[in-house]
């Protein structure tokens, strides 16, 4: 959905069921129209809300955090959110960790689209940013700077197969190829990440696995830019847990949750950076 300009909600109350990745146990999530601005995750009685000041962990997935609850992989979730110009939401979770479904934002998508879009008369949905940041560590970094729409250019590096790829997003609210993109992970790396305890729910419906000369899932990638698109997902998601609709254009090199914290802190850190509108 484009051309969100006011505050909105989901018209209608559901609920997304499914396993979470690192935990493997069944969680059930409950959408609840909300009144006030942003996105606030209830667990444990406590509220969290989702953003970029509670991210506690970003291990492997972004995670929130607040007196004594943590709710963990909330990207994907952040993205449909955005995809779907939501900016108002309340969400009960009965577990620690937003589940996985197929690996992408697309049965959250779903639900809000079937849900339905309320719009309340507030605006103060966009931050645009006014001067450039940028982040790095080791050789990795993300950027951004002025720009009247959001567009991002992604680059990854990572053994063969998948080698080097990038791509560059110029329409990202209508950018629906990212959307149903997937997680994905080198196959040796599995093992290393059940030794300290997580990917306990992995599995080829919920993940990509790159084998050491091809994809191991038995119908391949959705897409062939699949891989980057996924990384664009995350740092959409991410983006998201600002509480706005960012405008600027993004500059990305291997980045991840941490580096993507990492700039909205720094985004904030100063209010002459942006504008919000
Ligand atoms: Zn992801």
């Amino acid at each position: 959905m484009s051309m969100i300009k006011r505050q909105t909600t989901i018209n209608r109350i559901f609920k997304v069921s499914g396993i979470g990745l690192h935990s493997g146990h069944e969680v059930t999530l409950e959408f609840l129209p909300r009144r006030e601005f942003g996105v606030v995750f209830v667990h444990k009685g406590v509220s969290i809300p989702a953003r970029y000041d509670m991210v506690a962990d970003t291990r492997l997935s972004t995670q929130i955090g607040a007196g004594g609850a943590a709710v963990s992989t909330i990207e994907h979730l952040m993205a449909a959110f955005y995809f779907s110009g939501i900016t108002n939401c309340l969400v009960y979770i009965d577990g620690p960790e937003v589940p996985i479904l197929d690996g992408s934002a697309w049965e959250f998508y779903q639900g809000m689209w079937k849900a339905g879009v309320y719009e309340f008369p507030e605006s103060g949905v966009y931050l645009k940013v006014q001067r450039p940041i940028e982040v790095h560590h080791n050789d990795s970094w993300v950027k951004i700077k002025p720009l009247n729409t959001l567009e991002i250019t992604m680059s990854i590096e990572f053994r063969p197969p998948v080698g080097k790829q990038k791509k560059r997003v110029t329409d990202v609210e209508n950018a629906f190829a990212i959307i149903n993109s997937r997680t994905f992970v080198l196959q040796e790396e599995i093992e290393a990440i059940r030794k300290i305890g997580l990917a306990r729910g992995g599995s080829l419906d919920n993940a990509v696995v790159i084998g050491s000369d091809e994809i191991m899932n038995p119908k391949g990638l959705r897409y062939k830019n699949e891989l980057v698109n996924h990384k664009i997902l995350d740092l959409i998601g991410d983006f998201y847990t600002s509480g706005y609709r960012i405008l600027g254009k993004v500059e990305a090199n291997k980045t991840g949750h941490y580096l993507n914290n990492m700039l909205l802190r720094e985004l904030f850190s100063d209010p002459l950076n942006y504008t919000i509108y």
